[in-house]
């Protein structure tokens, strides 16, 4: 089969590799769209909890071609997406019932075999099935909008709470159409692109406001106005340290700072304790998911997660190379799809 591979860090190539042999309770998805996200920038660096060789792509969906003889649920041509979190089950947090913190996380696309291939494999409990009124394309949003789900249950969001949101990834936009399910007052989106806001003014999503990368002052002057008591929930989806270091700034008391967006590991921001002292802010991070895909497929299902205008790009898995560009690099881009 074809397959992108990773030898290390920022070298990789599509080649053939053996198709992958199918036993016990695993299943062999054919892939049918693979979503790229930042996450895939960090692991082409090298970084996040990357291993090489490596094939990435976490978000997947696709059609069962083979079955294991211990599947239970699954047959031949089933259309499915899969949760890419392996846990150990056996490890401290495991047996904590913390398994986000498995000590042996296992996660396909990250440090093991993922989806920017014809095949991946994947064991059953981790398979769920999709009906026949999601597309592909929209199931390979299973996995962001599962993290979009984690932050959710990291955030819990009263109702009412005004919130904003740094950034208009599509991570951004997806936690930001839960935020408003999810019973928060008045939600404003401040981000660099105009078409990315446009896109969110139209779906109704949140109140907008442009973020200018060279003057922070000018949008902080426009929430101030709009907002003078600042917000009980401010979460920064842009990855971005400079703009999670001014979140601090529009937070009200008692509100929460959330670090959604992933920065440099190595990078740091500058707080001052008296602000948590005397704000009673919180600070909450929120990584990955794992068990929240049966929500999030519940959420696109039903509609009230809608990632259709997400879609900026389709690229075959041959061109992933300028897929990846594409991600990193183009202008206004939401959501790249690779379609072996
Ligand atoms: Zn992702
Ligand atoms: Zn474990």
């Amino acid at each position: 089969m074809r397959a992108v591979v990773y030898e290390e860090p920022k070298k990789f190539s599509v080649r053939d590799v053996p198709k992958p042999p199918v036993s016990g309770g695993q299943v062999l998805i054919e892939v049918k769209s693979c979503g790229i996200c930042r996450t895939d920038a960090h692991i082409h660096n090298g970084a996040f909890i990357s291993r090489f060789p490596l094939t990435p792509g976490h978000e997947f969906a696709g059609v069962v071609a083979e079955v294991g003889p211990d599947v239970k649920g699954f047959s031949v041509g089933d259309r499915v997406t899969a949760d890419n979190t392996v846990l150990c089950g056996e490890c401290y947090y495991c047996r904590r019932d913390i398994p986000l913190f498995c000590e042996n996380f296992y996660s396909l696309g990250c440090n093991g075999p993922g989806g920017f291939a014809q095949y991946v494999l994947v064991g059953y409990d981790k398979v769920f099935s999709i009906s026949d009124r999601l597309s592909f394309r929209q199931a390979a949003f299973t996995e962001p909008t599962a993290c979009a789900v984690h932050g959710m249950d990291v955030i819990e969001v009263r109702p009412g709470d005004d919130v904003l949101v740094f950034g208009a990834g599509p991570t951004g936009i997806i936690l930001t159409q839960l935020l408003r399910h999810g019973g928060a007052g008045r939600v404003v989106v401040c981000a660099s692109s105009q078409a990315k806001l446009d896109l969110v003014a139209r779906g109704g999503y949140a109140r907008t406001v442009p973020m200018d990368r060279s003057d922070y002052g000018k949008h902080a002057k426009i929430l101030r106005e709009a907002f003078p008591r600042g917000f009980d929930i401010v979460i920064d989806a842009t990855g971005a340290s400079a703009v999670l270091q001014q979140a601090f700034d529009f937070v009200k008391p008692r509100g929460k700072v959330v670090v959604y967006g992933v920065c440099g590991e190595e990078e740091t921001i500058e707080v001052r304790p008296y602000q948590f002292f005397e704000k009673e802010i919180k600070l909450l991070g929120s990584f990955a998911q794992t068990h929240c895909f049966d929500r999030a497929l519940m959420f696109l299902e039903e509609g009230i997660v809608k990632v259709d205008d997400l879609v900026t790009d389709v690229y075959g898995l041959e061109d992933y190379a300028a897929a990846l560009d594409r991600m990193l690099f183009g202008k206004d881009v939401l959501k790249v799809l690779v379609e072996p």
